[in-house]
C-alpha cells in the first residue's frame, strides 16, 4: 500500500451544474467507494468540489461514472480536473459545508421516484401506503421551503420531528434519504385525512373515504404538492358535468391524471417523447391527442378540443389514490375563476365549500403556490405552455457572452406573470404566478420575489420592466429599484418576446444581430405608442425596429374587444371592405349583435372613440372564431377562441389549401382573405375546412412577409402568444426552413408573457452593459 500510494496523484474535480441538493455528494462518496479512491467532496460557491488521490486510468473512469450514474434531478453542464498537491487521507469523506460557504441550491418539486413508488407498493416495506415517502431523488422542494438555508426546520416539515428510523436513513451517506430534507414516514411524518362538509372528519381509512366518493360522482378537493385539486370521475359524465357547473366554467378544457401511461394509452395516442414528458420528474400536464378508436371521455371533459391535458401521479397520495380508481381523475387546479389556486387548509374549507363535497387533506403545509406545467408536442418539438411545478428554479443556461454582465431582475408582464433574476450566465425564471391584477396573484408575486432573492442571494445592479408603466409589474419593480439603489430600465413588450426566444434558444449576443422576429400575441404597447401583437421586427439584443407586420385596425372598446370576439369580427369585416361591409356579410351577421349595437360600434371606429389601432394577431383569430359563430356572447380567457379555432382546423390541414392575403410593403391585411372566407361560409363549407384554410392563409401570408425582408440563412425568432398554436408553428418552422431561412422558437420558457421576464432580463444586462461602456 505504501508503495503504490506514492503513484497516486492529487486531482481537484469540479463539477457545475444542478449538483447541490440532488444527492450529488453522496453519489461521489459511493462512487469513489467503489473505486477505492480516497478524498473528499463538498459543496461550495460553484458548485460541487472533489479532492481525489487516483492514478490517471482510475480518473478516467471516475469522471465517466460521474456523469452516467449522476443522481436522477443532478445536470452536469461542466467537469474540470485540475492537479493538486497534498497527503492522501486514509479514506474517501464528505465535508459539511462551511457555515461561509453560499446556500445549497433549491431544485424543482419532483414527482415519486420508482424506489420511493416501489416501497409504497411494497407490504413489508415500513412506508407501505404511506401518502408522504420521498428521497434525494423525489418530493417537495421549493414548495415547502420558507427561508434559507435549505434544511428541515425552514420549510415545512419543521413540525415534524424525525424518528429513529428516519434519521438513520437520513444520516447515512450510503441511504437514499441522506440529507434528504423533507424525508418522513408514518412514525414522524404528516398525517391525511378525510373530511366532509363542515371540517367533520369522516371513515377510518381517508383514501378509501376519498375515492368512495369520487366512484359515486363526487367531487373531492385534494391538497397535493403545490396546491388543491378539485377532482372527481373523468369518465363519468355527470361528475364532470357538475363540477363545470360548480366552477361555472362553461368550456376551458379539464386536466386528467391517469393511473398509468397504460391508462392514458386508453384514451390518447401517447408517443415516445410524450411518454418521456409525462414519466420525468417534473410531471407535467402534456396535452395528448384523443386517439381514433380509442376509448371515450365525456366531451364535458374538454369541449370542443381534438387534445386533452393528461399527468401522471407525482406524489405518493396521487398514486394510492389513483390505485382505488378504475380510470382516470379530472385533476383541475381548486379556485373561483381566475383566482390562484387554494393552498391552505382552512382556506379551502371556506373558499370551495360550495365546491367540494369532501376534502382530502393534510398537515404539510403549501408555502409557495405552484400550478401544474402544461407542455405539448409541435412536430417541431416539445413547447412549454406554462412553466411551474417540476422546472422553477431550475435556471436557464444563457450564452457565454452573459457571463460577465450585471445581475438584472426583470419584472415580466401582468398577465400570466413570472420574473427572472439574471447573473453569471444563468436565469432563474420563477413559476407562473398568474394575472397581476388579482390581488392574491399579486400578493405571491412579491411574496416569491422576495423568497426568491434571499434563496438565490440576489442583489440586483438592474432592474427591467415593461414599457407599459401601468403594470403592476413595471410599478413593483420602479419601488423596487429605487429601494436598492438599482437601475431601471424599460423594455418594450415585443422586443422581451424577441429577446426571450433568442436567449431560450442559447444564442451569444454577437450571433443573434441580424435576427428576424416574428412576434405575435394578444396586445403590448408597441414602441410608437400604438398596440402591437403582429410584428415583424429585425435586430438582435441590442435593439430591433419593426420592419413590417399586421394591418393595424380599430379595437373596438379596447378592454372590451378581448372578451367579445364578434367586435374584432366587426373591426376586420370594416377593414376589409369598407363602410358597406354589412352587405357582404351574408351567412355572418346571425353571429352579429343587434343592428343598434352595430351602429354604436361603426360610430365608435368613425370617431376613433376607445378604438385603440391594433395589429394583433390574436384578435384576427377572435375575428375568425366570431365569424364561424363560436361564442356568440364572450369568451372566458383571451386565448379561447383561438384554441377553439386550432382544434377543429387540425384534421384538415393537409389537405384543405390556403386562403390569400394581400402584402403592400411590408403591411399584410386580410380583404382576399375575408373575401374568400365568406364565400366559403356561402357555400356552407364546414368549419373545420374553413379554419384549416384560415390557418394555412395565415402561415403563407406570415412566411411571405418574413421571405420578402430576409437574406438567405437568416435566422427567424417565432415568439408571442400565439405562436402556442401548434398549426401555426409548424408551419411556419416548415415554411422558413423551406425558405432556406433559420426559425429559432421557444422551448424552454413560454412563448406567451410568461416568458417576458427572461427576454427583459437579458435586454436589461445588454442595455446596462453597453451604457458602462
Ligand atoms: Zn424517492
Ligand atoms: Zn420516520
Amino acid at each position: 500500500m505504501g508503495l503504490e500510494a506514492v503513484h497516486l496523484e492529487a486531482h481537484t474535480v469540479r463539477v457545475r451544474g444542478l449538483v447541490q441538493g440532488v444527492g450529488f455528494r453522496p453519489h461521489v462518496w459511493r462512487l469513489a467507494r467503489t473505486l477505492g479512491l480516497v478524498g473528499s467532496v463538498a459543496n461550495d460557491g460553484d458548485g460541487v468540489a472533489i479532492k481525489l488521490w487516483a492514478a490517471q486510468p482510475m480518473l478516467m473512469e471516475f469522471i465517466a461514472r460521474l456523469t452516467i450514474e449522476a443522481p436522477p434531478l443532478a445536470r452536469i453542464d461542466a467537469i474540470e480536473t485540475v492537479a493538486t498537491t497534498g497527503t492522501a487521507p486514509p479514506d474517501f469523506t464528505i465535508l459539511a459545508s462551511h457555515a461561509s460557504a453560499p446556500r445549497t441550491a433549491i431544485v424543482p418539486d419532483a414527482a415519486t421516484c420508482p424506489a420511493c413508488r416501489a416501497e409504497l407498493f411494497d407490504p413489508a416495506d415500513r412506508r407501505f401506503g404511506y401518502a408522504f415517502g420521498n428521497c434525494t431523488h423525489c418530493g417537495p422542494r421549493l414548495s415547502i421551503i420558507r427561508a434559507i438555508p435549505y434544511d428541515r426546520a425552514n420549510t415545512a416539515m419543521a413540525p415534524f420531528a424525525m424518528c429513529e428510523a428516519c434519521f438513520a436513513e437520513y444520516t447515512n451517506p450510503a441511504d437514499r434519504r441522506f440529507h434528504a430534507q423533507p424525508t418522513a414516514c408514518r412514525d414522524c411524518g404528516p398525517r391525511l385525512w378525510f373530511e366532509g362538509g363542515a371540517g367533520l372528519e369522516l371513515g377510518s381509512n381517508p383514501l378509501d373515504a376519498a375515492a368512495r366518493m369520487l366512484h359515486a360522482g363526487g367531487i373531492v378537493a385534494i391538497k397535493g404538492i403545490g396546491g388543491f385539486h378539485l377532482a372527481c370521475n373523468a369518465l363519468s359524465d355527470a361528475a364532470v358535468a357538475l363540477l363545470r357547473k360548480r366552477k361555472a366554467r362553461d368550456a376551458k378544457p379539464f386536466a386528467l391524471m391517469a393511473g398509468s401511461l397504460a391508462e392514458v394509452r386508453r384514451f390518447s395516442d401517447v408517443s415516445a417523447e410524450a411518454a418521456a414528458l409525462l414519466a420525468s420528474p417534473a410531471a407535467p400536464i402534456v396535452l395528448l391527442p384523443l386517439r381514433d378508436g380509442g376509448d371515450a371521455l365525456p366531451d364535458s371533459v374538454a369541449p370542443g378540443q381534438d387534445h386533452v391535458g393528461f399527468m401522471l401521479p407525482y406524489a405518493p397520495l396521487h398514486h394510492l389514490l389513483l390505485a382505488r380508481m378504475d380510470g382516470p381523475l379530472v385533476m383541475t387546479s381548486a379556485n373561483h375563476a381566475d383566482e390562484p389556486q387554494v393552498i391552505a387548509n382552512a382556506e379551502s374549507r371556506v373558499g370551495l365549500v360550495d365546491l367540494a363535497d369532501g376534502w382530502l387533506m393534510h398537515e404539510r403545509d403549501i408555502v409557495n403556490r405552484l400550478d401544474d406545467s402544461v407542455m405539448a408536442l409541435a412536430r417541431c418539438g416539445p413547447v412549454i405552455i406554462r412553466r411551474a411545478r417540476g422546472y422553477a428554479p431550475a435556471p436557464i443556461r444563457l450564452h457565454a457572452d452573459f457571463a460577465g454582465l450585471p445581475p438584472v431582475l426583470a419584472m415580466g408582464g401582468e398577465l400570466k406573470a413570472s420574473f427572472c433574476m439574471a447573473r453569471d450566465g444563468e436565469a432563474v425564471v420563477s413559476q407562473h404566478i398568474g394575472d397581476l391584477e388579482d390581488a392574491a396573484a399579486l400578493g405571491d408575486y412579491r411574496r416569491m420575489l422576495a423568497l426568491y432573492r434571499d434563496l438565490f442571494d440576489f442583489t440586483p445592479a438592474v432592474v427591467a420592466v415593461d414599457a407599459h408603466a401601468d403594470y403592476l409589474s413595471s410599478q413593483t419593480g420602479a419601488a423596487l429599484a429605487r429601494e436598492c439603489g438599482a437601475r431601471l430600465v424599460r423594455v418594450a413588450h415585443h422586443h422581451a418576446h424577441f429577446a426571450a426566444c433568442l436567449a431560450d434558444a442559447g444564442l451569444g449576443i454577437a450571433a443573434a444581430d441580424g435576427t428576424l422576429g416574428l412576434i405575435l400575441d394578444g396586445l403590448g404597447l408597441g414602441t410608437d405608442g400604438t398596440l402591437w401583437g403582429g410584428e415583424l421586427l429585425a435586430g438582435g439584443y441590442g435593439g430591433a425596429r419593426r420592419v413590417g407586420g399586421i394591418v393595424a385596425l380599430p379595437l373596438p372598446g379596447g378592454a372590451a374587444a378581448m372578451k367579445q370576439p364578434w367586435r374584432n369580427l366587426v373591426a376586420h369585416l370594416r377593414g376589409a371592405f369598407g363602410e358597406g361591409w354589412q352587405a357582404r356579410a351574408g351567412a355572418v351577421a346571425q353571429h352579429l349583435p343587434t343592428a343598434e349595437k352595430l351602429n354604436v360600434i361603426e360610430r365608435m371606429i368613425d370617431t376613433g372613440t376607445n378604438c385603440p389601432p391594433c395589429s394583433s394577431a390574436g384578435r384576427l383569430f377572435d375575428a375568425v372564431a366570431a365569424a364561424l359563430g363560436f361564442y356568440p356572447q364572450s369568451i372566458g380567457h383571451e386565448a379561447q377562441a383561438a384554441m377553439a379555432l386550432e382544434a377543429c382546423a387540425r384534421s384538415f390541414v393537409t389537405e384543405a389549401g390556403a386562403y390569400p392575403a394581400q402584402m403592400d410593403a411590408g403591411v399584410v391585411s386580410w380583404a382576399p382573405l375575408w373575401g374568400a372566407l365568406l364565400e366559403d361560409l356561402a357555400a356552407r363549407t364546414p368549419s373545420g375546412v374553413i379554419a384549416a384554410r384560415f390557418h394555412n392563409g395565415f402561415v403563407s401570408a406570415l412566411v411571405g412577409l418574413v421571405v420578402a425582408q430576409a437574406e438567405p440563412g437568416m435566422r427567424v425568432v417565432l415568439s408571442g402568444g400565439v405562436m402556442q398554436n401548434r398549426i401555426l408553428l409548424d408551419g411556419m418552422v416548415r415554411g422558413l426552413q423551406q425558405a432556406g431561412l433559420r426559425p429559432v422558437w421557444h422551448a424552454q420558457v413560454p412563448a406567451n408573457d410568461g416568458g417576458l421576464s427572461l427576454g427583459q432580463a437579458v435586454l436589461g444586462a445588454v442595455m446596462a452593459n453597453r451604457d458602462l461602456n
